[in-house]
């Protein structure tokens, strides 16, 4: 049989993942990270919106820039409608989006 290959991880105890903060194999009660203090600057970090949590704001703004460009057109009466209501979907939302052409009467 074939050993194990050279690239599995050799530091620490099988099973031990790396503290996210500074990389040390963490263990015990502070998992997953190595040490109280570690803990204590990752909460700073949610505390302070280091890190972005993923909402519904994005999809209103498409639906805004949707209609602005519309309107941008010479569209009057602009309606944006999302059709993927789905909101763990990622990426460019999917919109059906309906306006009058302005008339322009000759004078
Ligand atoms: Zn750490």
């Amino acid at each position: 049989m074939p050993a194990k290959p050279p690239g599995e991880t050799g530091a620490g105890k099988p099973g031990a993942k790396p503290c996210p903060i500074c990389g040390k194999p963490a263990s015990g009660a502070t998992l997953p990270f190595c040490s109280p203090r570690c803990r204590d600057v990752d909460l700073n970090r949610w505390l302070k919106g280091s890190y972005v949590i993923p909402g519904k704001d994005g999809e209103e703004d498409a639906e805004d820039q949707v209609a602005r460009m519309l309107e941008d057109a010479g569209l009057e009466k602009v309606r944006v409608v999302p059709l993927v209501p789905d909101a763990r979907a990622k990426g460019p939302g999917l919109f059906v989006a309906t306006g009058e052409k302005a008339k322009k009467e000759s004078q």
